[in-house]
């Protein structure tokens, strides 16, 4: 039989659409509280266009009532937040079997002696019950949750960990390809985030070697170089920005005699949590040359949320991003009349698991536009099929914003200004007027050093105005370079905070 990531891209569709519809059957329509309640009638869902008869989630619905998206079985005596069906007679029977035959065999049996009600106990909760937990504010404080069960620790993130091993059959000897013996940093702060437990994920269900410093909070980005440097790592995973900011303090540090350059040794780095703009890539570039490393470093960017549970990568720097198409159903849709697009065509993204248990989705609405569109093909890269989206990937609702009664998408106004020649790192602040209650933006500089601070000001001040049709009221050159890139990253512990929201309504 063809493995599933070589099927014709038909073939393969067709498989994961026949796998969405058993589980919607079999897992979702009886125990997903809030499936239960939009009252779809999974019996007419027989094709993908069927799909449009399940309505779109959105996150706003998800942050009302987190538990109504945890799939959860009635068990007699266990009162739920929801009613839903009880497990049917023959998942009870499985279980049973598997408790009288020891299968697959618990080392638990060895310490204590289980009656056969507690061992049929142990394998109802290994499915069903809520083990591990990520969770994700917004710019609002609200929190998004997203509850795995040991189910999915057995049975899909070894898949999806296994995935990020891609190779082609015939190697490109241009690209340097993913290793067992490879070792990798992770500068991910230590938080209930998919961005610091993924690395981790790889380590349990691949063997993949990695340190986990837990970001700059509790190891320094200094002693962070200094681990790197003499552990001799191959690469490090990192959100971009402040993958950026440790990469110049790593070249300030082998100016200043401290360390030496990594050299070849350091192979790439995985990037994730925020969208690189080409600027952010060339940046990261320029910085590992200077550092010695290997002529073929690779960049890997990743695409994954709390939501999604997982982030799916490029095969190599600049492949596109590889979605799973055995544990996710994915749809591309028009953001305003939610229908999908054609092939390549700019859309938003929307997902179902496949699959999983704890919290299930179907139809996310994750309101991230893929400017580039969606390919579900055979990867020209590494052979395989997979769904596949091109960037540039942006929010498609929200994150506009009107600054002096024009519209301005605030990525874009990051990128214009971070993006110029001599800025090290920024920040937007939005404020308004006591007096008159209007807008003023005031645009906070760290320029690279050697740069002239009027220079720079005038070409950020011309770059927003041209892009954007609006003008920074105010410039701010910032002297302190530790003390402002802590301050960016300090929110968040993940995300730089690149724009400040001060006027008392938000829109
Ligand atoms: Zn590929």
């Amino acid at each position: 039989m063809v493995d599933f990531y070589r099927l014709e891209p038909a073939r393969q569709k067709e498989l994961a659409f026949r796998r969405l519809r058993t589980y919607l059957r079999t897992v979702v329509a009886p125990f997903h509280p809030a499936f239960r309640k939009s009252g779809v009638d999974v019996a007419r869902i027989r094709s993908p266009e069927d799909l449009r008869r399940i309505p779109i989630v959105t996150k706003e619905e998800v942050r009302a009532d987190p538990t109504a998206f945890i799939l959860q079985p009635s068990v007699p005596g266990i009162s739920l937040p929801h009613a839903t069906y009880p497990l049917g007679r023959m998942r009870l029977l499985r279980y049973l079997w598997q408790a009288v035959m020891n299968r697959p065999q618990e080392a638990t049996a060895r310490f204590r002696r289980q009656t056969l009600r507690e061992k049929v106990t142990q394998r109802i909760c290994r499915e069903w019950l809520p083990i591990h937990f990520h969770a994700s504010s917004g710019l609002t404080g609200e929190s998004t949750l997203a509850a795995y069960t040991y189910h999915d620790l057995a049975f899909v993130l070894p898949e999806l960990a296994a995935s990020l091993m891609v190779r082609p059959d015939r190697p490109d000897p241009a690209v340097l390809y993913p290793e067992w013996t490879h070792r990798s940093l992770s500068l991910m702060p230590g938080a209930p985030h998919l961005a610091f437990f993924q690395p981790l994920f790889l380590k349990l269900f691949l063997g993949a070697s990695a340190f986990e410093t837990f970001g700059g909070r509790v190891i320094p980005t200094e002693r962070q170089i200094e681990i790197f440097s003499k552990g001799r790592f191959h690469g490090v995973a990192a959100v971009p920005s402040y993958l950026i900011y440790w990469l110049r303090r790593a070249v300030e540090m082998v100016e200043a005699g401290q360390i030496p350059p990594f050299g070849e040794q350091f192979l790439g780095a995985a990037v994730g949590a925020e969208p690189i703009s080409d600027a952010m890539r060339r940046r990261i570039h320029e910085l590992t040359e200077k550092l010695g490393a290997h002529p073929k470093f690779r960049i890997i960017e990743t695409y994954g949320s709390t939501e999604l549970k997982w982030a799916g990568a490029e095969c190599s720097e600049g492949s596109t991003i590889h979605l799973n198409p055995r544990f996710y159903f994915w749809e591309l849709l028009h953001p305003k009349t939610r229908e999908p697009v054609g092939a390549g065509e700019p859309g938003v993204l929307v997902f179902s698991h496949i699959d999983w248990r704890g919290t299930v989705f179907i139809r996310y609405w994750t309101g991230d536009l893929i400017r580039g569109g969606l390919l579900h093909d055979r990867c020209p890269r590494c052979g395989y099929t997979f769904v596949r989206i091109r960037g540039p990937i942006a929010r498609a609702e929200r994150d506009f914003t009107k600054i002096k009664g024009t519209l301005v998408p605030l990525q874009d106004l990051v990128a214009e200004i971070r993006d110029t020649p001599g800025v090290r790192n920024c920040q937007v602040i939005l404020d308004r007027e006591e007096n008159d209650g209007r807008d003023r933006m005031i645009v906070r500089l760290l320029l690279e050093s050697g740069s002239k601070a009027e220079v720079v000001s005038e070409a950020v001040r011309h770059n927003v105005r041209n892009a954007m049709e609006v003008t920074p009221d105010e410039i701010v050159i910032e002297r302190e370079v530790e003390a402002f890139e802590a301050e960016l990253f300090g929110r968040t512990g993940i995300k730089a905070e690149y724009v400040v929201e001060r006027r008392p309504v938000y829109l």
